[in-house]
């Protein structure tokens, strides 16, 4: 991994340099990550110049290694808890630096929370510095275990300050708050998205999260791991469909600062997701039921209105199709279906 860092870091500043001109740069911060780098690469193809920015915690260079061809694509190892400073004029800052699995934020609950935190305020302080507008990738489990379905923005929440899953949900909710405070008192251009959760190709295929356990579970014939009895509900977007509320909001009017909720509402419990993906692989896997983990929310799903109307936003990737599109990425990374899964990673 050392050397793959190598091959395109400290080369890549004085490439960049070299080519860049006065054109600005749009930073993606968490870049190499599953939403990171599907952003990366649109850009890419939009012809931006893109600074990647990652500690690889939970992304990989893999993600990103055929955008290090271009010229116009410079990756940067670095935790976003360090401050940061780079030379190249930036216009834009994509902020996705985080892990978002419940299972990778909670293996190290401070520096979770330190990233959310420090992370978004080192960010912060960079846009100021660079007169760049800056979006940051909040989340849906800022309204915890929601009481009301579905979720508004203008809905509070209901959080639990110290549970296994407040090191995120604080942590995020906090990011919120310096977001608005250096828009209101330094003058930053600032977007903030809630995203549900998004599933698709280039998710680690140990990634920890539902979508991904269960097509890796199915296609290894392992069994489907249901926490609790399956009938917590999740409303499940497609990585693309989010891809483009995410850059949408970043190009929005300043009237779109307050925070936006990105996701698609077609609502599923858990066993219905299982029980999906268990016909489309064709697996005969057992679906296996253990404890619900503590503090996990019992429903899920986001109304879109004001993305729908300020944005334009609208999902069109429905679960089944989602699912087809993702399954086939496993497939492919794991070389065939019936292979050990060791043979890819
Ligand atoms: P991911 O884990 O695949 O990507 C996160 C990326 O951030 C990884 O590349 C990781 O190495 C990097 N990172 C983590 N901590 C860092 C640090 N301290 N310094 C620098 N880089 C760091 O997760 P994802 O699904 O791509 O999520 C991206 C962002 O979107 C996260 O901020 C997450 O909270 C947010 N989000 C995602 C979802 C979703 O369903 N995918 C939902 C809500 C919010
Ligand atoms: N889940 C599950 N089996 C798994 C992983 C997750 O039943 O192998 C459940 C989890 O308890 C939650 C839902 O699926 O109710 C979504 O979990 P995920 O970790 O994807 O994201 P969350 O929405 O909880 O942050």
């Amino acid at each position: 991994m050392a050397g793959e860092v190598l091959a395109f870091g400290p080369n890549c500043s004085a490439e960049f340099a070299l080519h860049g001109g006065k054109e600005k740069s749009v930073l993606v911060a968490g870049g190499a990550g599953f939403l990171g780098s599907h952003i990366c690469a649109r850009l890419i193809a939009a012809g931006r110049r893109v600074i990647c920015l990652d500690n690889l915690m939970t992304g990989s260079l893999r993600n990103v290694r055929e955008l290090a061809e271009s010229r116009n694509f410079c990756f940067r190892l670095h935790d976003v808890i360090d401050p940061i400073w780079l030379d190249e004029p930036i216009s834009e800052i994509y902020n996705l630096a985080c892990p978002a699995s419940p299972e990778k934020y909670q293996r190290d609950p401070l520096h979770t929370f330190q990233t959310s935190v420090r992370g978004a305020e080192n960010l912060l302080m960079l846009a100021q510095a660079k007169g760049a507008r800056i979006l940051q990738a909040s989340t849906s489990e800022v309204y915890g275990d929601p009481e009301i379905s579905p979720q508004q923005e203008s809905y509070r929440g209901a959080v639990n300050t110290f549970g296994p899953r407040a090191c995120y949900d604080e942590g995020k909710r906090a990011a919120e708050t310096l977001f608005y405070e250096f828009s209101a008192h330094r003058g930053l251009e600032v977007r903030v998205a809630r995203i549900f959760n998004t599933y698709g190709p280039k998710m680690a295929h140990d990634d920890g999260r539902v979508v991904s356990n269960f097509i890796v579970q199915a296609l290894m014939g392992q069994p489907i791991t249901v926490y609790g009895d399956g009938s917590q509900t999740r409303s499940f977007c497609y990585v693309d469909d989010l891809v483009d509320g995410l850059m949408a909001l970043m190009a929005s009017p300043p009237d779109c600062s307050s925070p936006m909720n990105l996701g698609n509402p077609g609502e599923f419990t858990v066993l219905e997701l299982a029980q999906k993906v268990l016909a489309k692989t064709g697996s005969h896997s057992p679906i296996v039921f253990s404890a619900l983990p503590t503090d996990d929310p019992r429903q899920r799903r986001p109304d879109i209105t004001r993305a729908r109307e300020r944005l334009g936003f609208n999902p069109r990737v429905a679960l089944d199709q989602g699912l087809d599109a993702t399954i086939a990425y496993f497939s492919g990374v794991m070389g065939s279906i019936s292979e050990p899964f060791k043979q890819v990673s």
